[in-house]
């Protein structure tokens, strides 16, 4: 955190969170979840019963007291990568990639605040009437008054990924990790679904990220994580209450730091 008038209202968090919970290892994270976290059992779009079930994830952190930004991909809507392989211009492909982020980030508020969690939405592209423009100051307020932040519309640059704006603004906003929600429990050395022999790595550089070109995230997003050393922590968003147990340490995944 960037400076303390959050204390108390943290400190009334972490009470109502129950004597026996433990005290999580950060104050503040960015959970980065890809668009398709949120399209279910289905092949696009939402799945609003699965946008609830990762709204409840978040409001389990939430209740002991983690300061949250998020970033939502926008993958189960449109890639620029594919807009522009079916020969669309590569900018305005990504332009509309990252309208899909904003869609996926309102879907998310509107989860989160049926489950009473306030949550603003951040937009990298200013758009009035729809969402709050990401200043970063207006941020930290928001996480200091116990609100989710969710950062939409990437970078606001095209050639880029939600990866790449999910370092960024945790760097930005000074967060202690960044917590990658995916469908396996962490970074392996192959494909665990098509390889039962994979290995599962605990902790892993991000030299060898890169060098072995590991599936966590692509190689801007590393390389900006490594310049700043932030950590990565990648973890299964499938397993119940796994995000609170993991920002305290507990059950499986692969941290990515340097080593
Ligand atoms: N995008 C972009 N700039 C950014 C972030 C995203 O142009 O800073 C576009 C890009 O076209 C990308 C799309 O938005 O394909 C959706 O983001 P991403 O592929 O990262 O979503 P995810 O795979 O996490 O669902």
């Amino acid at each position: 955190m960037t400076d303390g008038s959050s204390g108390n209202l943290e400190t009334t968090r972490l009470q109502s969170a129950g004597p026996e919970s433990t005290r999580p290892a950060y104050d503040r994270i960015l959970l980065k979840i890809s668009g398709e976290a949120l399209m279910g059992p289905g092949q696009f779009g939402l799945h609003p019963p699965t946008v609830e079930r990762i709204a409840q994830e978040v409001k389990g952190l939430h209740a002991l007291g983690v300061e949250i930004c998020m970033v939502i991909g926008g993958g189960n809507i449109f890639r620029g990568l594919q807009g522009s392989a079916q020969g669309m211009e590569r900018t305005t492909a990504d332009y509309m990639g990252m309208l899909a982020t904003v869609m996926n980030a309102l879907a998310m508020q509107s989860a989160l605040e049926s489950l009473g969690v306030h949550t603003r939405v951040l937009s990298a592209i200013p758009m009035a009437q729809v969402c709050e423009p990401y200043i970063r100051r207006r941020a930290v307020r928001h996480l200091e008054k116990g609100r989710v932040v969710i950062f939409a519309a990437g970078t606001g640059n095209p050639y880029f990924t939600t990866d790449t704006a999910a370092t960024l603004r945790a760097s930005e906003m000074s967060c202690g990790a960044i917590f990658k929600g995916t469908q396996v429990d962490g970074v392996y050395d192959s494909d665990p679904k098509k390889n039962p022999d994979a290995k599962r790595y605990d902790r892993v550089s991000y030299d060898e990220v890169l060098q072995k070109n590991l599936k966590v995230m692509d190689a801007a997003a590393i390389a900006l994580a490594r310049d700043n050393a932030l950590p990565i922590i990648v973890f299964s968003l499938d397993a119940p209450n796994g995000l609170a147990g993991v920002v305290r340490g507990r059950g499986k995944f692969t941290t990515v730091d340097p080593g």
